[in-house]
């Protein structure tokens, strides 16, 4: 890898995810808030990224025990929690050696918990269903599994849980209806509480509570459909990038690429990126998405190859081989992309794939 000229990379700034997690706190300046990092911080490094909100994160949250276990072994301390709990009993055995907490969505991890016999205390995340209908217990077992849980000798602490469908639909009625489910589930029971995400966060003071969850607003990039103000103080902090390494000019009525889905419209001047969808960017990206040369705006042009694609350099006489390609990042924001691409941002930075080496920088 060290040795490749291959221009791509995803440069990363650490500060930037420091700045989104403080604008997170900010926004909901009474809750702790657990830096979600699990997909490799959403292909953004995990172990660089909590390292860089050492001492002023609150916790971590990650998917599996795997994730958790390359954070400890790093040397990250602090809590850490399992999203969908352990996914088999043995797993608890580890969860009790690295000291992670874990949810409880189902009557089977219930059962592991209680019968288990770690050398401390299990904190768990009692997980309840109020309307995503995906995962967690349903809302009238709440106040039974709380009562078993906080009986139990090596059960430590409790947090009630619950995730939230279509908070990033800000005028939605799901969202206060989850949230209703939710005070009724746990109602005079005095337990610390988590429902919101990157959207709630943004758009649904009234669900914060005690603990948020911050995922995609880490990086940089929104999760609302509208409410582009409140995204606005957001800093991207994956800048992907790569360079020109060919540069032709097509006279009007020539294809451009595989299937010559794009068709010159007059005398173009085409470059070719080194970038493809082996690297992560998306195969469905239509003529006209967005990308940035030497920090202008232009387009792409042709179906997009495993390794390269091709964009429209027409008026841009002075970019030639070695210039640099923006895919998204600080000019073009991710987001753009992958509404051109039939996806959302969060499938971009989790799919830049292993070729494309990190870049990390702090300031
Ligand atoms: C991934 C995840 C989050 C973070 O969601 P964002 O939309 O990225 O902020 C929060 N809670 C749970 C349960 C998750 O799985």
């Amino acid at each position: 890898m060290k040795s490749s000229a291959r221009p791509l990379r995803a440069r990363i700034r650490l500060d930037a995810i420091r700045h989104n997690y403080r604008y997170a706190k900010r926004l909901a300046p009474t809750a702790r808030a657990l830096a979600v990092i699990k997909a490799n911080a959403y292909g953004h490094g995990a172990v660089a990224v909590a390292r860089a909100l050492a001492g002023e994160a609150d916790g971590y949250a990650v998917a599996c025990v795997d994730e958790a276990l390359e954070l400890r072994e790093s040397g990250i301390r602090g809590p850490i929690l399992l999203l969908e709990g352990v996914f088999a009993p043995e797993e608890i055995v580890v969860a009790d050696r690295a000291g992670l907490a874990m949810a409880v969505h189902c009557a089977e991890q219930l059962d592991w918990v209680l019968s288990a016999r770690p050398s401390g205390r299990l904190d768990c995340w009692i997980k309840v269903d109020t309307g995503m209908h995906r995962l967690g217990l349903a809302p009238s077992e709440a106040g039974s599994v709380h009562a078993r849980l906080a009986a139990c000798p090596h059960v430590g602490q409790l947090v009630a849980m619950t995730h939230l469908a279509r908070a990033d639909e800000l005028e939605h009625p799901r969202t206060k209806a989850q949230l209703a489910t939710f005070e009724q589930a746990f109602a005079g029971l005095s337990i610390s509480r988590s429902l919101a995400n990157s959207a709630a966060i943004l758009g649904w003071p009234e669900t914060h509570g005690d603990w948020t969850r911050p995922g995609l607003m880490l990086y940089g990039a929104s999760p609302l459909a509208d409410g582009a103000a409140l995204a606005s103080p957001l800093q991207p902090a994956m800048t992907l990038e790569s360079a020109i390494i060919s540069v032709r000019e097509l006279a009007a009525g020539e294809p451009v690429g595989y299937g010559g889905r794009f068709v010159c419209d007059r005398p173009t001047r085409v470059g070719v990126a080194a970038i493809g969808y082996a690297d992560g960017y998306p195969r469905h990206a239509r003529d006209g998405t967005p990308l940035a040369v030497k920090g202008r705006p232009t387009r792409l042009i042709g179906r997009v190859s495993m390794d390269m694609i091709t964009l429209d350099l027409t008026g841009m006489e002075d970019v030639g081989v070695g210039d640099p390609v923006e895919l998204w990042g600080e000019t073009v924001a991710a987001g753009d992309v992958a509404d051109a691409s039939d996806t959302i941002a969060y499938q971009l930075f989790t799919g830049v794939s292993r070729r494309v080496p990190l870049i990390h920088a702090d300031f």
